[in-house]
């Protein structure tokens, strides 16, 4: 940089340059992605309304302790419930005002956990009696099943729920240390009440794992109640969740009445009879509920991870001289760009598919309410491959966008770091990613085994319907042409062929599979659903060719694109894709402000709408608490000490000279 050149104004220059040279109708994405113009005009209102409000002001965030930040969270939680009064908000919109603010909040779990299984599975009696104190939380939920000795194999978990014919209650019962409900959100701290899933035992018999509706606090003072012990489990990894009281629990023989079984399915009679559901994947719904709307959530999250980093690369300047004289701006490095625009695409692809998967979860929910599960697998099979991929690519993503920043990226102020530590865990919760790929390779190969039998591919199930391939006499097709790649046809039939090859493989070696089977084969069937669901709607050619390139080592292990002769047969894909990114590089300001984030939404001092992400640094870290001071507490008790003795050390030795 030439001496005299303003490093700090250039930042603005570059981000007005940025957003002039952009294409994109900014107003009409914003409004696709956001469901409409009402909708977004909308979600603007109480965007601005909250960032307004000195509860939600973010700017000591950054320097709480972990009790600070729950305390915060929960008057966060009820300041968006108290203006949901003022401003008369619907439901709805109260859900926008909790889903605007970047933290992992306790009401999360009543309100996607909690709320949904109890009015999905709870007996009339209890909708009756809870139903308008859940809706109005005047009761506060959450739900334990997780416990300290078993996680994923829920049909081990050891907590007991003993049918007493004489009171018609249950009790429930912790009867190990392991058999401690732990994990649980919300339960630390907050919940009132939570559903318990707990091994049904009547006269002696295990009925296995149940949901019981249990009181854990008194609703006079909050005490935790007779027979219950309750407590939070502590920090968790790189300071995540820490506005969530994640709590562990322990029962000792505590009573609650017959009615608060959750048994709109399943039931036990008064005198002790076990009545089954009719249908034993009945009460999967709430779980579903959950994972069809990660789709959507890792959407947003890596629209804003794509925001900031996008941004930050506009207006850093490092290295090589550019065109205009200047250091180049780091966006225009191939090995940047490339990292950042398929975070870009990931985030339009999963915003939009998470809504069909939305309304297509409603419609088999309607379905479920009247007894019919023809739609249950599909949902099922479709959500938990969607699960493992779009969590597994939004960890992912948020640290390429954040390790793109260089060393600013790892400032707290980047605003990233935290998004990263919050969302972690979603690869664990709602369903072990690995142990999902299991369930989803074993529907691939339940339907390619019915496809021998039936050889009916017209009626494979979108999910399955890269099957078809394998049922007519197809051929793998050859190395496609760069011009070809424009065509996302060439890709969305490339990825089905990986899958259908995959699951061909698995299926002739199902007695002998390799470790890594499970993962390579569920998220090529899951790539193959999401191409072909992206060329339906949206077409982003970028997300296709990613997907690809990162997949087509899969291909090439079936020798499928044609011979080699010596010659790399993917490099017409992969300049395909560098070319593409250079067309793409002029709207990336566009595409990314069409998200529509205000600072206060994305609190990164690198991803600021005006450019000026020196200044923010700056002032940010002015308001270290550190600096408060000039000469720290640890001057007196420990700086000074040692520079004493080092100094008392250093002139002995000069004596000793
Ligand atoms: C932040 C956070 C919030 C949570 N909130 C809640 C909550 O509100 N309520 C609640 O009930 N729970 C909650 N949980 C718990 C969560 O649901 C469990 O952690 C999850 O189900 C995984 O179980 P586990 O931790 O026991 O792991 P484990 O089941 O012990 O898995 C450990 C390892 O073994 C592997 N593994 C396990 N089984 C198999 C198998 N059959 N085949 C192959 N590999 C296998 C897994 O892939 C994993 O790598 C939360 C967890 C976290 C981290």
């Amino acid at each position: 940089m030439s001496p005299g050149h303003d490093v700090n104004a250039q930042t603005g220059v570059d981000m007005a340059n940025a957003r002039r040279n952009a294409s994109v109708n900014i107003s009409l994405v914003r409004d696709f992605l956001h469901n409409g113009r009402t909708e977004w005009e909308k979600r603007r209102r109480i965007v601005e309304i909250l960032s307004k409000d000195p509860v939600f002001d973010k700017s000591k965030r950054d320097f709480m302790s972990r009790p600070e930040r729950y305390t915060r969270g929960i008057a966060m939680t009820n300041r968006v419930y108290e203006l949901q009064n003022i401003h008369n908000w619907s439901q709805q919109e109260a859900n926008i005002a909790i889903n605007s603010l970047d933290e992992q909040l306790s009401i999360g779990l009543h309100n996607v956990a909690f709320q949904p299984i109890l009015m999905s599975q709870g007996s009339p009696e209890i909708l009756r009696d809870f139903g308008p104190l859940v809706a109005n939380r005047g009761i506060l939920g959450c739900y334990l099943q997780t416990e300290l000795g078993h996680g994923t194999n829920v049909p081990k978990l050891e907590t007991t729920a003993t049918y007493i014919p004489e009171t018609k209650e249950f009790e429930i019962h912790s009867p190990t240390l392991t058999s401690s409900k732990w994990w649980i959100g919300a339960l630390g701290k907050t919940a009132t009440h939570g559903v318990v899933q707990a091994q049904l035992i009547i006269g002696g018999k295990n009925y296995g794992p149940h949901l019981f509706l249990v009181q854990l606090r008194s609703l006079e003072n909050h005490r935790v109640l007779p027979g219950i012990k309750i407590g939070d489990i502590g920090p968790k990894s790189l300071g995540g969740f820490a506005a969530t009281d994640n709590g562990f629990a322990r029962f000792n023989h505590a009573r609650i009445p017959k009615t608060q079984m959750l048994s709109k399915f399943a039931q036990v009679t008064d005198d002790g009879q076990y009545i089954q559901p009719p249908h034993a994947k009945l009460s999967y719904g709430g779980m579903l509920y959950i994972r069809a709307n990660m789709a959507t959530g890792a959407g947003w999250l890596m629209a804003k991870a794509a925001t900031v980093s996008i941004r930050y690369a506009t207006v850093r300047r490092q290295g090589e001289k550019g065109p205009d004289g200047l250091e180049r701006q780091t966006v225009s490095y191939p090995s940047v760009h490339s990292r950042l625009l398929p975070i870009i695409s990931h985030a339009y692809v999963f915003i939009h598919l998470g809504k069909t998967l939305i309304q297509s979860f409603e419609v088999m929910s309607g379905r479920l309410q009247k007894g019919d599960t023809s739609l249950l697998a599909e949902m099922h099979a479709v959500t938990s491959g969607l699960k493992v991929l779009v969590t597994s690519t939004g960890i992912q993503d948020l640290e390429i966008a954040r390790r793109s920043m260089g060393g600013h990226g790892y400032s707290a102020f980047s605003g990233l770091g935290r998004l990263y530590a919050d969302y972690l865990p979603s690869a664990t919760y709602e369903g072990d990613n690995f142990v999902l790929d299991q369930q989803v390779v074993r529907a691939a190969v339940k339907s390619y085994g019915n496809l021998l039998k039936t050889n009916d591919s017209p009626n494979l199930s979108p999910s399955m319907a890269y099957l078809r391939l394998l049922a007519v006499d197809a051929t793998v097709p050859t190395a496609p042409t760069e011009a070809a790649w424009q065509d996302p046809a060439t890709t969305i039939q490339l990825l089905e062929w990986r899958a259908a090859l995959l699951v061909r493989e698995v299926s002739q070696n199902i007695d002998d599979l390799d470790a890594t089977a499970g993962q390579r084969v569920a998220k090529a069937v899951t790539e193959a659903f999401v191409a072909a669901r992206v060329g339906e709607i949206i077409k982003i050619v970028q997300y296709l060719l990613t997907t690809l390139e990162i997949g087509i080592v899969d291909l090439l292990s079936f020798g499928a694109l044609g011979a080699s002769n010596g010659r790399d047969v993917t490099r017409t894909l992969r300049l395909a894709i560098k070319n593409l990114c250079t067309e793409l590089l002029p709207e990336v300001i566009g595409l990314t402000d069409a998200f529509g984030f205000t600072d206060w939404e994305l609190d990164s001092a690198l991803g600021v709408y005006d450019g000026k992400v020196y200044e923010q640094l700056w002032n940010r870290a002015q308001a270290e608490p550190l600096n408060e001071t000039e000469i720290p507490v640890a001057y007196e008790q420990s700086i000074r000490p040692m520079l004493k003795r080092g100094q008392q050390r250093a002139a002995a030795m000069r004596t000793k000279l």
